[in-house]
């Protein structure tokens, strides 16, 4: 009988899931480095250590039933530590293994029967002189590991600049990736539980700003077939991961109608955040749900909807705006309790409910109502996020 859920991770990902996760009644313990985390705001507790102090991670997986995670780059010893000692721990360490290194979920991927673009690991100057003779220019040249958010990685066009990535990476290991031309991105949430039940949502199509989602639309505007296989593809990565919990699948959609999967993050997604709010049972709900051991619901969409990421501008402490943004009766505001909005950083963001399907004026009103959002400095403003 689960009552107490540990989340290694403070982050935005773990708050919405513990919300969710205290509605049904569960206690939430965290675990973070950074104190007053924005999971920790909303859960029990919070352990205030590193993801990789072992005594940290055994004192959580002793008060808890359950241990999750709500980001990847984590120690994978961590959850093989948690495993080793009987502690229940979901996903699994072979997950992780495989979805926290590039190369290795490209190969699993792959082994699956699931295109992908062109790739080749890269550990030495002669790897990188053939990878671009083989598969060509342009190409993406990334971190097999610790890369999120378009951080370490490198746009490629010739042989020239290849080395100098390889410079710039200072010994990381590489992985080369044929640069996709695509048409869209489209990302499925999954989730599967222990008994084998697996749901996906319908896709939601994603724009990206130099590495970062900026904006999901959902239902993404593919046809039918496209939708299906995406969410095949998903279905049967559950089962050959035999993955407890939710996770999600990010997609190249081509010109050519090709369904090509970039990455795995097996945890909720960023892209899913519209699972809160238009439909009945959200990605965190699902979570909490496998984790648990109860039934899943079977994802509907109420409303059509677009999110729009609320990025840190790297001045001000105090959003504005606000006001006039919330005139809007179709816009759900959901801020994360971030105190610096460092650059670039994810500190909310907003899902404005559509009626009918989504065309260009849906996204240019989702375009004029984030632009109603900027960042202040409010000399007494102190809130108490971290
Ligand atoms: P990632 O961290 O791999 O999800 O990459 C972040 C973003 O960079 C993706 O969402 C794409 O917009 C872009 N990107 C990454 N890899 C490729 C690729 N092989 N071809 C085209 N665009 C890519």
């Amino acid at each position: 009988m689960i009552q107490r859920i540990g989340v290694i991770g403070g982050g935005q990902l773990g708050r919405m899931f513990t919300l969710d996760a205290k509605r049904m009644g569960y206690d939430v313990i965290t675990l973070d480095p950074q104190p007053h985390s924005p999971c920790g705001q909303v859960a029990d507790e919070q352990i205030v250590a590193k993801y990789d102090d072992l005594s940290a991670i055994d004192e959580l997986g002793r008060r808890t039933d359950v241990v999750t995670y709500e980001f990847e780059n984590i120690a994978i010893e961590s959850v093989e530590r948690l495993e080793q000692q009987g502690f229940s721990v979901t996903p699994s360490s072979t997950v992780l293994r495989i979805t926290q290194n590039r190369l290795f979920e490209k190969e699993f991927v792959r082994n699956s029967g699931i295109p992908v673009a062109e790739f080749a690991g890269i550990d030495t100057d002669e790897d990188l002189r053939l990878a671009c003779e083989t598969i060509g220019f342009p190409a993406v040249l990334k971190t097999v590991r610790g890369g999120y958010d378009g951080k370490g990685q490198w746009r490629i066009n010739t042989m020239e600049e290849a080395r100098e990535a390889l410079a710039r990476a200072s010994g990381a290991q590489l992985i080369y990736e044929q640069f996709v031309p695509f048409a869209c991105e489209i990302s499925v949430v999954c989730t599967r539980n222990a008994a084998g039940e697996i749901v996906t949502y319908p896709p939601s199509e994603n724009v990206h700003d130099r590495g970062i989602l900026f904006m999901s639309i959902v239902p993404a505007r593919v046809n039918d077939e496209i939708s299906d296989r995406a969410r095949a593809y998903a279905e049967r990565l559950a089962l050959a991961l035999e993955i407890v919990g939710t996770f999600c699948v990010e997609y190249f959609v081509t010109h050519e109608g090709q369904v090509l999967v970039n990455e795995i993050a097996p945890r909720p997604h960023n892209s899913g955040h519209y699972t809160i709010d238009a439909t009945r049972c959200s990605q965190y709900e699902q979570h909490v749900r496998a984790i648990c051991g109860l039934p899943l619901s079977q994802p509907e969409l109420l409303r059509n909807a677009i999110m729009v990421n609320i990025l840190g501008e790297g001045t001000g402490n105090h959003l504005a705006g606000v006001e006039q943004l919330l005139t809007d009766p179709n816009i759900v505001l959901h801020m994360y309790g971030k105190k610096h909005a460092v650059d670039r950083r994810k500190m909310g963001h907003f899902t404005m409910l559509v009626d009918g399907p989504i065309y260009g004026a849906a996204i240019e009103h989702a375009h004029a109502a984030r632009a109603l959002l900027h960042w202040t400095d409010l000399p007494d403003y102190a809130p108490a996020g971290c």
